[in-house]
């Protein structure tokens, strides 16, 4: 299908509106975590966070690569936990970028929220870092879930829409440096493109894949889930996508990320049925309870934010 150009301006207006939902903090401060924003590198056996619920996020840092290599497609059915279970289970923050470069004149106030300049990214990894976090997958995110899984301590999920150039020129040297494994959410049309906005290609995908980070699915052209209904919609944006990513990598695509963060109740078992086992939005403040898996939160780690607002805001956020 033939795009006009009005067509990309009207996405890239689009994307930066739609990214707005679900970017604001819930403002709650009743987090006891016991870290600070200064705080160093906890030791691995240390328990940081006072929550009420079970300690479900065991803090054994020899879990991670055990759990790290899972196959989550091995999983019997009989030991997935029932939709309550993985609600009740203590969140891991899941945050979202975009683009990683520093301000134009040209980039408006709000696009702002999506551009984070390179000394701002730079401080917020190494606030990861310093404060213990561990960068985990998505496959991880899902044995963790569906079964309990042992995670390492202080587990965090970052994540990158739509695959822009600069996540794999600016943002990969940094998550290096840190040794964290990121997932990157790619809209398929625009692989390879140069124009306007460049975005990675085939080959920039692949070398992602093999150097152990995610490739996972985000629709063909960056569609707002909520108006597909058809099956041809539905094997445009998640089936052929899914197949085009397998292809350049080599590896099976299991997971999906909602452009704008934007779902409805009907999308979800459409998802699903495709073979995806997560799905991540940004709109909602809570999961589905009917599936959770396909409706797991994150938030914007917005470019206005210094590292200490983004500790702040995942501990208020996820809980
Ligand atoms: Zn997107």
């Amino acid at each position: 299908m033939k795009r006009n150009p009005l067509f990309w301006s009207v996405l890239s207006t689009a994307l930066f509106a739609g990214s707005l939902m679900g970017c604001q903090s819930t403002g709650k401060t009743a987090d006891t975590t016991t870290t600070t924003d200064t705080s160093v590198k906890t030791a691995s056996n240390e328990v940081t966070a006072t929550d009420t619920k079970p300690a479900d996020v065991v803090t054994d840092s020899s879990a991670t690569k055990a759990s790290a290599s899972i196959d989550p497609t091995a999983i019997p059915a009989s030991k997935i936990a029932d939709a309550a279970t993985i609600i009740a289970r203590k969140q891991v923050p899941v945050l979202c970028y975009h683009q990683i470069r520093d301000w134009k004149g040209t980039d408006s106030k709000s696009a702002k929220d999506y551009i984070i300049p390179l000394a701002t990214f730079k401080d917020h990894m190494k606030m990861l870092a310093d404060s213990g976090y561990h960068a985990i997958s998505p496959d991880q995110l899902y044995a963790y879930l569906t079964t309990g899984a042992t995670l390492p301590s202080k587990p965090v999920m970052l994540t990158f829409d739509d695959g822009d150039l600069t996540q794999y020129t600016n943002a990969l040297p940094v998550l290096n440096q840190y040794g964290f494994k990121a997932s990157f959410y790619i809209m398929t049309v625009a692989i390879g493109r140069r124009g306007k906005q460049h975005y990675m290609d085939k080959i920039q995908l692949k070398d992602l894949s093999d150097k152990g980070h995610v490739i996972a699915a985000h629709t063909w052209d960056h569609q707002n889930v909520k108006k597909l209904s058809t099956p041809e919609d539905w094997k445009t944006q998640l089936e052929e996508p899914k197949a085009k990513l397998e292809e350049i990598t080599g590896k099976p695509v299991r997971h999906f990320a909602y452009p704008f963060g934007l779902w409805k109740e009907e999308s979800l078992p459409e998802v699903r049925k495709r073979g995806y086992l997560t799905a991540y939005q940004l709109a909602e403040k809570k999961m589905n309870p009917t599936d959770p898996l396909m409706s797991i939160r994150r938030i914007i780690a917005g470019g206005y934010w210094s590292a200490k607002t983004l500790s702040g805001n995942m501990r208020a956020s996820f809980h």
